[in-house]
């Protein structure tokens, strides 16, 4: 077993480096929990998963198993390999932000955005200028048939998991989602877990 396996605590951030077939799972061990996650490429610090091209590639707003993320360059970066979940996901929104939670009154609350960019100043990465969408697994904000969007509470289950392949070598960033206004997390950030696995470490 060389998995490696990161805890991260609602509201903070974890990441895990892995190589090309490398297997990463986000774990919703309480459930509830919203995670934005992003996938960097090691080799090319301007490849990361872009969320409009995705959409564009996979034509749809809730990745299925078996679709693969793609970067602005439209090469596919990472494949959806499994999920436990009921499979709502959202690659619309971007992470909350300072002014977001100034927005909601909350000044200097903790954030996605700033999470992202802890991890890549720690990792000695360059941070884009524009910070790219993320992925954000368990996220409930459905659009109606008319386009509106509402922001609802995560079905996901306690122990609910996700599991990607990795294409190419990637840094894998998450961040447990510490918005407790809105109520996507149920107003309350809870610890999720991101595990890194080899090829056959593969459950069934
Ligand atoms: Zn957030």
């Amino acid at each position: 077993m060389t998995g490696q396996r990161v805890v991260v605590p609602g509201g903070e951030t974890g990441h895990v480096e892995v190589r090309a077939g490398q297997l990463v799972e986000v774990v919703n061990t309480l459930g509830g929990q919203v995670v934005d996650t992003w996938f960097f490429s090691l080799e090319d610090p301007d490849e990361y998963t872009s969320m409009s091209h995705s959409r564009a590639a996979m034509r749809t707003l809730r990745p299925r198993v078996g679709d693969s993320f793609v970067t602005r360059s439209r090469r596919p970066i990472v494949t959806l390999r499994a999920d436990t979940s009921p499979g709502v996901h959202d690659m619309t929104m971007p992470p909350c932000d300072p002014w977001r939670y100034a927005q909601l009154d909350a000044r200097g609350h903790r954030n996605c955005a700033d999470n992202l960019r802890a991890v890549l100043r720690d990792t000695g990465r360059k941070c884009p200028d524009v910070l790219p969408d993320p992925l954000n697994l368990f996220q409930n904000s459905p659009a109606d048939a008319d386009g509106h969007i509402e922001f609802l509470e995560s079905p996901a289950a306690a122990g609910a998991t996700v599991r990607f392949e990795a294409l190419r070598d990637l840094l894998v960033v998450v961040s447990a989602c510490p918005m407790d206004i809105m109520p996507i997390n149920g107003g309350q950030p809870r610890e999720i877990e991101l595990v890194a696995l080899e090829p056959d470490e593969e459950p069934e």
